[in-house]
């Protein structure tokens, strides 16, 4: 039943409640979609945000403990010690393993087998019926004075952690690489079981903070697990009694069960079974029960930590409670959303009675006016109910698998895509999460397992898909002549071609894997972001852009494996425009001309499409990249180029001497597989020759120099353990436009101020490190219906196209979800063949897939889609992109903290040079007279879906200012990384490298990847950084005299 009088808000974040001189309670501002709203309450405003979004929401509205709301320079209106204090959870110890006899417990394939579904579907029974791995839960007496009111919790879980191998549980459990790997070797894809004793009424106490006084900020949270002794001693307990369940006669006997006995890392010294081995087991493998409460304490008036009294009122303010966990003053013995939700009744109660007087309860407290009287508003709500849990959806779901740069050693950073930054506990290291939400937890679960299947069915399906076994880890020497830190486009081929001298030992080093199976599918392109193959980086908020996306942030892929962003791109192969070169030079460089450059794309391509007799001469043929012509494409592609024929475009080879017209883009694909640096580049090097170690998930924390300032070699850390490697003539940075200047900076490099803010010792000050990033901003979105040709996107998962493409290597699965063609319209300003925009038209319109990935992959706010996209669900149609390719705007890579493990901050500023939004109207304007032409008008029905944008609805449709406002909603990045170690002559005091690649006031060390891009060229930069580690190599050789300079 619908209530006429609950008015439900979503997407509408609390940034702060509103208080008047007396302290009474105003209203809330809010932020929706991100633009603030100010709401009056005429009686209360409850606070329901949860354990840490509650206090999180007081503190920013002034109440809080005064020092630390005056460090944060928020005014303080009510001094309350304890908002954010008394934060716990139950702590519970992971990996506490059994084996049992087949039969008795799950193996991962029985999870998820036909039989399974079925059983759920119709009898809604079996194991999809339950909470995963839940069986048996006990509660033992306690020590204490009261043996029933139990200090232990034990839930039994009818599965191990390592029971796919370690595909994706660990990593949703939050193991390091190194801990799981080990650990588990012997009991990984065994049935099994898994006992979590939980500590019931925790002694220690943790902190919600505030990290800035922005709403948009993270708050820290620290719940401080294991600070009181009595903790640990208590789960050591627990252990010994899932132990002695363990190896009771039943289950010895009847289930064959057996304890595994591996040693856990890091606990070797001490004797199994001890009770220090157990105190080194629980410090290492504590972690979170998703418990989280206590932080605005319900207490008397006398207790100086309490926030709410007993009818949850907030002291010292008139007309604001607080209803959730927070207010629980020491946990309860067992699962936390039962009380929750009774805290929540109760609450409502006592309202009423504090009000109505209905109940049995008696007003006892000062009744506070309704603020309408005081604010003369008849309008306003009765009650304001805050809480923060359809955000959070939004969030998670925005966030799909969100694995920073310690994907294995900081589980915590699951939670930074939701603003949440846990602090680690300093005393007790633990290697497992500290903290994280239930939903988290399912809503990976729910997108991995396709995930999976879609792997498993590639690495089953094709051969060779797996090839990468060369990882020299165990063979590593002491000393190489090059160590090259990336195994990215540019760094993989540096690397190979370094190799090509014989008496050079040369080491490439990579934080990532080898590319996954499903990486060499073109048609599996999307499944790659987020994965475990992508650095998965936020923007940060964005001041005059992305006004559509939530948080005014998007995802900025970059790949995390060998072969680098090639691996997860979408393979356009575009070189650029002739003069994007000529201008390099012109800025102070020699040697980057086009004519200069074309030799290195030549000598890196193995052309494999139809030669055109106006461009066979700037192909390359036998180099290592593979380049194919485009192999499938729906009836719209032709159409487009009939489009752009009836606009006077011809269709051109833009690899060619111009650029100007409409194309087919070609692909980096051989035989229709993904051809990445990995695959082109290292692999037949690593094969062929001795000389080069690869070695993989080695993520490079720290250039070392010299006391005159030489790079004389590397440390990185390799699965928990660091290495040092020493490089007799030089290191060479191929980390990417973001790992770059990071790992420079890390190393001392940089601008000196920023470098002493994180206490790290300067090397050389270089102010440009991680100056002058940039990126291509497009606009994703503009879009028409058309009757017939663009096909359905799904067609990549029909029965022929697998087949085509498994038979053939051609079909849907041969060429990136939905890229048709390419185009390149003349200039309006400047040099008209030296274009300012490219035009990306893809198959499918934003609401292909109803809604349920795209959407939330992209990050458009949920408002966003439902009011503009939604009624496109199942229409056929295109999307254009115009893409800006010489962008003003200018941003920054600067460091969160010295921690290398630590995601740097990413901020492309987009839009903030007003020419980038009027160039990309002008784009819009000439997508529109595309989708005009008769090819696409009238032969397939296009139709421009012209629905005026949320949030630009005050503007005139079609005005300029309503495609200025377009563009700021809706552009975002292409992908292209670029400019964060500008080369430069030495009179740019922002140039980081010389013409050469050399770091500026350091020696043997260089940069060679897109991060020395004085300006991005002007289409996709994969060509263009293959180019610039050809040339690299070939600089270096000239350098060191194995090649005539
Ligand atoms: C989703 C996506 C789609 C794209 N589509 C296209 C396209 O269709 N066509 C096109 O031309 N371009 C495309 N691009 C852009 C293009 O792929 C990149 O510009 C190019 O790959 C960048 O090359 P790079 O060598 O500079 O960096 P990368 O290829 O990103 O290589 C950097 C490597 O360094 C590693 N690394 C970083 N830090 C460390 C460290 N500390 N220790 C060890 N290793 C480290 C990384 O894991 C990575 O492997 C796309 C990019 C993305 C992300």
């Amino acid at each position: 039943m619908a209530y006429p009088g609950l008015h439900v808000l979503t997407n509408a974040l609390a940034t702060k409640v509103l208080l008047d001189d007396e302290r009474n309670v105003l209203g809330v501002v809010y932020d929706n979609g991100g633009s603030l709203h100010m709401v009056g309450v005429r009686r209360e405003v409850v606070i329901s945000a949860g354990a840490i979004g509650s206090p999180k929401l007081l503190m920013l509205s002034g109440i809080g403990p005064a020092h630390h709301l005056h460090y944060h320079r928020i005014p303080t209106l009510v001094h309350l010690p304890g908002v954010g204090a008394n934060l716990h959870d139950h702590v519970t110890v992971s990996g506490l393993t059994w084996t049992t006899r087949p039969g008795t417990s799950v193996t991962f394939s029985s999870l998820l087998s036909v039989k399974t579904i079925k059983e759920y579907l119709i009898k809604k029974r079996g194991t999809l019926a339950t909470a995963f791995g839940i069986d048996v839960c006990a509660w033992t007496e306690s020590e204490g004075d009261e043996p029933q009111w139990p200090d232990l919790q034990h839930t039994f879980s009818y599965l191990t952690l390592a029971l796919d191998h370690g595909w994706e549980v660990a990593h949703v459990a939050g193991y390091k690489k190194e801990v799981f790997e080990p650990y588990f070797s012997e009991v990984a894809g065994q049935e099994g079981y898994t006992a979590y004793p939980e500590v019931l009424r925790p002694k220690s106490r943790g902190t919600v903070r505030l990290s800035s006084g922005h709403y948009e900020a993270p708050p820290l949270v620290d719940p401080n697990y294991l600070s009181h002794p009595d903790d640990l001693r208590l789960l050591i307990k627990g252990i010994k009694f899932v132990m002695a369940v363990g190896n009771s006669t039943i289950m010895r006997e009847n289930f064959d069960a057996v304890f595994n006995t591996q040693l856990l890392p890091g606990c070797e010294e001490e004797p199994l079974f001890s009770d220090t081995y157990w105190a080194c087991f629980v410090k290492n493998m504590a972690t979170t029960s998703y418990h989280l409460v206590g932080s605005c304490k319900m207490g008397p008036e006398d207790d100086p930590f309490s926030v709410v009294d007993h009818r949850l009122r907030v002291r010292g303010v008139s007309g604001l409670r607080v209803a959730d966990a927070s207010i629980m003053p020491l946990i309860t013995s067992g699962g936390t959303n039962a009380p929750t939700i009774m805290i929540g009744e109760k609450a409502a109660d006592m309202i009423k009675e504090d009000w109505l007087g209905v109940s049995q309860g008696h007003p006892e407290h000062r009744v506070p006016r309704p603020v309408n009287e005081r604010l003369g508003d008849k309008t306003s709500p009765v009650f304001i109910l805050i809480s923060l849990r359809a955000r959070l959806f939004v969030k998670l779901s925005r966030v799909f698998t969100p694995r920073g740069e310690t994907r294995f050693e900081n589980p915590a950073n699951y939670l930074r895509p939701l603003k949440i930054v846990v602090v680690r506990e300093r005393e007790v290291p633990l290697n497992t999460s500290l903290v994280s939400v239930r939903f988290e937890m399912i809503y990976r679960l729910s997108r991995f397992i396709p995930g999976l299947l879609v792997r498993l069915l590639v690495a089953v399906g094709l051969r060779g898909t797996n090839d990468h076994d060369y990882d020299a880890s165990d063979k590593l020497l002491y000393q190489y002549d090059f160590i090259v830190v990336g195994g990215g486009t540019a760094g993989g081929a540096v690397a190979a071609r370094l190799s090509e001298v014989e008496g050079w030992r040369v080491l490439l080093l990579e934080a990532g894997g080898p590319p996954p199976p499903e990486s060499v599918v073109p048609g599996l392109n999307v499944v790659l972001m987020q994965s475990d193959a992508d650095w998965s980086y936020f923007t940060v908020p964005q001041k005059h852009s992305l006004k559509g996306y939530v948080g005014k942030s998007c995802h900025f892929p970059l790949g995390r494996a060998l072969g680098g962003s090639s691996t997860i791109n979408w393979m356009m192969y575009v070189r650029g425009n002739r003069r994007d070169f000529d201008n390099w030079e012109a800025m102070g460089n020699p040697g980057w001309s086009y004519d200069k450059v074309l030799k290195y794309f030549k000598k890196s391509e193995d052309y494999r499409g139809v030669r055109r007799p106006d461009t066979a001469f700037y192909r390359g043929v036998g180099g290592p990249a593979s380049v194919e012509n485009k192999r499938w494409g729906t009836p719209l592609m032709h159409a487009i180029l009939k489009a752009g024929r009836q606009l006077g475009y011809d269709v051109v080879d833009p690899n060619g001497p111009e650029q100007i017209g409409f194309s087919i883009p070609d692909m980096t694909t051989r035989n229709g597989r993904r051809g990445s640096s990995a695959e082109s580049y290292v692999r037949p090097a690593a094969f062929r020759r001795s000389n080069l170690h690869v070695v993989m998930n080695a993520l490079v924390t720290q250039i070392l120099f010299d006391d005159r300032k030489r790079a004389i070699g590397v440390k990185f850390e390799q699965y928990g353990k660091v290495r040092t490697v020493l490089a007799q003539r030089e290191v060479v940075v191929s980390a990417g436009a973001v790992g770059s200047p990071k790992l420079l900076m890390l190393s001392g490099v940089g601008p000196e101020e920023h470098l002493r803010r994180h206490k790290i010792p300067v090397v050389v000050n270089l102010p440009g490190v991680g100056e002058n990033f940039h990126d291509h901003p497009s606009i994703f979105g503009l879009t028409w219906t058309v009757k017939k040709g663009s096909d359905s996107v799904f067609r990549v998962v029909r029965p022929q196209a697998i087949e085509q493409y498994s038979a053939h290597g051609t079909g849907p699965l041969s060429c990136p979800l939905g890229v048709e063609v390419n185009a390149w319209g003349l200039s309006e300003e400047g040099d008209p063949y030296w274009p300012e925009l490219q035009y990306l038209f893809v198959s499918g319109t934003p609401a292909f897939d109803y809604g349920l990935f795209i959407t939330d992959g992209i990050g458009y706010t949920r408002e966003l889609f439902n009011k503009y996209y939604k009624s496109l669900i199942g229409l056929q149609g295109f999307t254009v992109g115009p893409m800006l390719t010489r962008p003003k705007s200018r941003g920054t890579i600067r460091l969160r903290s010295p921690d290398p493990k630590d995601p740097p901050l990413v901020d492309p500023n987009y839009l903030s040079h007003p020419d980038d939004v009027a160039t990309l109207v002008r784009g819009i304007k000439f997508a529109l007279t595309v989708g005009n032409t008769p090819a696409l008008r009238e032969e397939l029905g296009a139709r421009f879906h012209s629905q005026p944008l949320p949030g630009c609805e005050r503007e005139i449709p079609g005005s300029d200012p309503y495609w200025a406002c377009y563009v700021r909603h809706m552009a975002k990045t292409t992908w292209h990384a670029v400019g964060s170690c500008k080369m430069a002559p030495p009179s740019d005091p922002f140039g980081v490298v010389d013409h050469t690649l050399k770091v500026r006031g350091v020696s043997g060390l260089r940069v060679v990847d897109g991060s020395i891009m004085p300006l991005v060229t002007s289409g996709n930069t994969n060509a263009p950084c293959i180019m610039i580690g050809e040339k690299g190599a070939d600089m270096i050789k000239e350098d060191w005299g194995v090649l005539p300079g």
